[in-house]
This record gives structure tokens, C-alpha cells and sequence, in this order.
């Protein structure tokens, strides 16, 4: 699956994967098009991080109103860099669209198979990655920043969809989105070393000394690729958008590339 950046109407761009199953909506939202102000200029989707509320719910009902999803229905969860993974239905339609303090609390990760109940996560560098079962129209979005790639996230996800919907990760599709790539992401040693004591088989291919004293680079994108590969998901069914948003921060928030305060893109994916 190659990733893309589709242009909609309204200004609004959105991170796209072409080959994605059919019977879904998945987007990744882009800087441009909403009406946020300053730091969060403009199309700011995190209702936890100083914007304007009203502001960042005319920016969510434009950017999936721009998907054909009704903003009334989504649900989101209060991310705390753990590895919870709730499932939702029916009854949580609009937890978190419109109040923060709504939100599915302590939860990194969402899985459903309800239709129509688009799942919507906030990230800015963090790595986000969307999950769809196409045999049981079940969906997941997980929240992979260093915290939850440690805790294997993605792993707890398909294992999740597994119990709660019979999803075979050989049916399973999951798409890594715009994230800090291993270009920009560099770490302490210590938390390097962490990683590569946590993973000593993959250290090799996440962890990069460019000799600079006491950090490495860290690349979340092939950690995330690898547990999903040792999930038992086939590797026709990964999509890697590669796309570093510290690089293109014109393009996407990127907390790191904007000095800390900014606003934040969402991961958003529905079963119609
Ligand atoms: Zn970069």
C-alpha cells in the first residue's frame, strides 16, 4: 500500500494509502483548511492542548465531513502513553467529539465493528497506526508513541480485535502513518539502550549511532512494522507511510520540529 496526500476541498489535505480494503474511511489530517488560530493554525484536531475548543469541533465536523462521517459519532480516547485497549460500540457514538473530559479515559487504543463509528486518536510525531479486518468488518487505531511501541501496542491491538471479533491477523491490514521518522527522532542512550535490551533482535534495524555522544536515532516506524509482523500480519497488508512529520511540518503538526506548542493531526478510520 503507498501512501499519498489527497487534496480535498476546503484546503484540506489528507495522508491517504492507495490498496486500502474497500468498505472503510481512513485519513490522516494535515495542517491547512480548519479555523484555528496561532500555534494550532489551522486545522488543529486535539481538544487537550490550549485551543480553542469550539474551534478544534469546527475543524473535526470539517475534516470528517470531508471523509463522509458524521462527527456526532465519533470517538476518541484521553491518550495517556499507556497500552489500554478498549473496545467500543454503539453506546460510546460521540465519547470525546465535542468535550475532552468525555473521553474513553486511560486509553491508547480503540477497536470496533460497529459501522460508522469513526475512531478519531491525536497525534503530533507520535506514530499512529489504523487497523481493518475486512472478513469482519472490525476496525482499530492505536497510539504508538516511544510508550506504546515499548509496550507493544500494536501487538495488544490485533490480539484484541482477535478476541473480541475472531479477526485473523492473516486478514488483518494496518497502516503506519505520518510519524518522526528515524531521521529526526533522536534519543538519550539510556532510553536507547532500553529498546534494544526490550528488542535485542530488531536493535540492528531501529537503533542508528550517527556518533553523536550520548544519543542514537530511534525509528518508531520499523519497531511498529516489526511487532506488526510478528502479530502475524502478512507484509502485503502493511502500509508505511515513510513520512517524517518533524521533515514536512509545513505539512503536518510535529511537536519536536514546533518548539512544543502546536496542535495535533488525527488518525481517523470508519467500517461503512
Ligand atoms: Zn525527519
Amino acid at each position: 500500500m503507498k501512501f499519498f496526500i489527497d487534496e480535498l476541498p476546503g484546503d484540506i489535505r489528507c495522508g491517504k494509502f492507495k490498496g486500502f480494503p474497500e468498505g472503510f474511511v481512513h485519513g490522516f489530517s494535515g495542517r491547512t483548511g480548519g479555523v484555528s488560530e496561532g500555534a494550532w493554525s489551522s486545522l488543529d484536531m486535539g481538544l487537550h492542548v490550549g485551543d480553542d475548543p469550539q474551534a478544534v469541533v469546527e475543524n473535526r465536523r470539517r475534516f470528517l465531513g470531508a471523509l463522509g462521517l458524521d462527527v456526532n459519532r465519533l470517538c476518541t480516547p484521553q491518550q495517556v502513553h499507556g497500552d489500554h485497549v478498549a473496545r467500543v460500540s454503539v453506546k460510546e457514538a460521540g465519547r470525546g467529539a465535542f468535550d475532552y473530559a468525555d473521553s474513553i479515559p486511560q486509553t491508547d487504543a480503540l477497536i470496533t465493528d460497529e459501522r460508522d463509528l469513526p475512531l478519531l486518536l491525536c497525534f503530533a510525531d507520535c506514530t499512529p497506526i489504523l487497523f481493518a479486518d475486512p472478513v469482519h468488518h472490525a476496525v482499530g487505531a492505536a497510539h504508538g508513541g516511544w510508550k506504546g511501541t515499548f509496550a507493544r501496542i500494536v501487538m495488544k491491538t490485533a490480539k484484541a480485535m482477535h478476541e473480541s471479533f475472531g479477526t485473523n491477523p492473516n486478514d488483518l491490514y494496518a497502516v503506519i502513518g505520518p510519524a518522526i521518522g528515524p531521521c529526526c527522532y533522536e534519543v538519550d542512550d539510556k532510553l536507547a539502550a532500553r529498546f534494544a535490551a526490550k528488542f535485542p533482535e530488531w536493535q540492528d534495524k531501529i537503533i542508528e549511532d550517527r556518533g553523536k555522544t550520548g544519543h542514537k536515532q530511534l525509528d518508531l516506524w520499523e519497531t511498529n512494522y516489526l511487532q506488526l509482523l510478528a502479530a502475524g500480519l502478512k507484509p502485503e497488508h502493511i502500509g508505511r507511510a515513510d513520512y517524517c512529520t518533524s521533515c514536512h511540518h509545513d505539512i503536518y503538526f510535529s511537536y519536536r520540529a514546533d518548539g512544543g506548542k502546536t496542535g495535533r493531526l488525527a488518525a481517523v478510520i470508519a467500517a461503512k
